[in-house]
């Protein structure tokens, strides 16, 4: 595998190799259904696509969001995920989602299903960072400050630790919000990714070189309140690069993450092939914050990860020092 960057591929070839098959907005208002009108009303009609299972056998009485409600992506509801398969994504690769995306969550102040999350640094020098609305709040003690501060340009730089996660679980997590926005007809190539998710154990198999993904990030404010998802599939059989893409967008990050089909990649195995980017670009009167800036994520292990830390730029409008004297944490 090799992975390219814009100025190789150019910001049209993603368009040459792909074309789109769904794109969805997804945040907090009125709810929606992914699923037709049958199998929204009448539950003993539904079948979950993760485990083939229909009612009896399980049942579909919990809301199955199609994305995780942490990244506050509540509106849109799946007729395709049933009561068991929910809870285990839940307590399992959900989780890892989760825990990878906080420290990023904690500081744009996404409002997931329990607010906004804090994140609490423990030792001898604990502190907190809180955000509310548009402020973030971070107590800490004077000589202990958690990030460095960059006057002339407006920036705070956090370096803030990650809770123990696996990137298998993360990347399973990523790959169930495409599969869930997969058309059905679609299904029939997906067999194996769809096995490899719903099994917890991330050592048991893998998808080896597949379990990457790209991130964009994008400076200054942007709405933290929302997911953007598209789905694109490979124009030609025969192109070097893999059939399926899912996009999805929150706050100042676009994740590109390839979705493998053992039907349709097997002419990919063993071969390096190249990955086109999709042309993610800022708009001009967003050019004042930077560029966007790339970055190739590796989430092939299938260890658990401890100490990992997470380095944040945040560009402010103003900082106020404030004395208090309440304990930290
Ligand atoms: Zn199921």
């Amino acid at each position: 595998m090799t992975d390219s960057t814009n100025e190789v591929n150019g910001g049209n070839w993603f368009h040459q190799a792909y074309h789109p098959i769904g794109f969805w907005s997804i945040g907090l208002g009125h709810r929606t259904y992914l699923g037709d009108e049958t199998h929204i009303r009448d539950k003993s009609r539904r079948v979950c696509r993760f485990c083939g299972q229909t009612t009896p056998a399980v049942t579909f009485n919990k809301e199955a969001h199609v994305a995780p409600q942490l990244l506050a992506a509540r509106n849109l509801l799946s007729v395709y995920e049933c009561d068991v398969c929910n809870e285990n994504f839940g307590i399992g690769i959900e989780n890892d989602l989760g825990i990878w995306t906080k420290p990023h969550r904690a500081v744009l102040r996404v409002p997931g299903q329990k607010g906004v999350p804090t994140i609490i640094g423990m030792g001898p020098d604990p502190w907190r960072i809180e955000g509310s609305g548009t402020t973030l709040k971070v107590n800490a003690r004077r000589d202990a400050m958690p990030y460095e501060v960059d006057e002339e340009n407006h920036l705070i730089i956090m370096e803030i630790l990650r809770d123990p996660y696996t990137p298998a679980g993360v990347m399973k997590a990523f790959v169930r919000i495409g599969l869930t926005l997969m058309p059905d007809d679609e299904l029939v190539n997906f067999s194996k990714l769809m096995a490899w998710i719903q099994n917890p154990n991330h050592k048991a198999a893998h998808i080896g070189t597949w379990s990457w993904i790209y991130e964009t990030t994008f400076p200054g404010p942007m709405p933290n309140d929302r997911v953007r998802a598209g789905l694109f599939r490979r124009k030609s059989e025969e192109g070097l690069y893999p059939y399926m893409f899912l996009m999805l967008a929150y706050g100042n990050h676009a994740y590109q993450v390839p979705l493998f089909s053992v039907e349709r990649d097997a002419h990919l195995d063993e071969k390096r092939f190249e990955v086109p980017l999709y042309p993610l670009t800022s708009s001009a009167d967003r050019a004042a914050f930077g560029h966007p800036t790339e970055t190739l994520i590796d989430l092939t292990g299938t260890e658990v990860i401890q100490g990992e830390t997470v380095k944040i730029k945040l560009s402010y409008d103003a900082r106020e020092e404030v004395t208090d004297v309440n304990p930290v944490v």
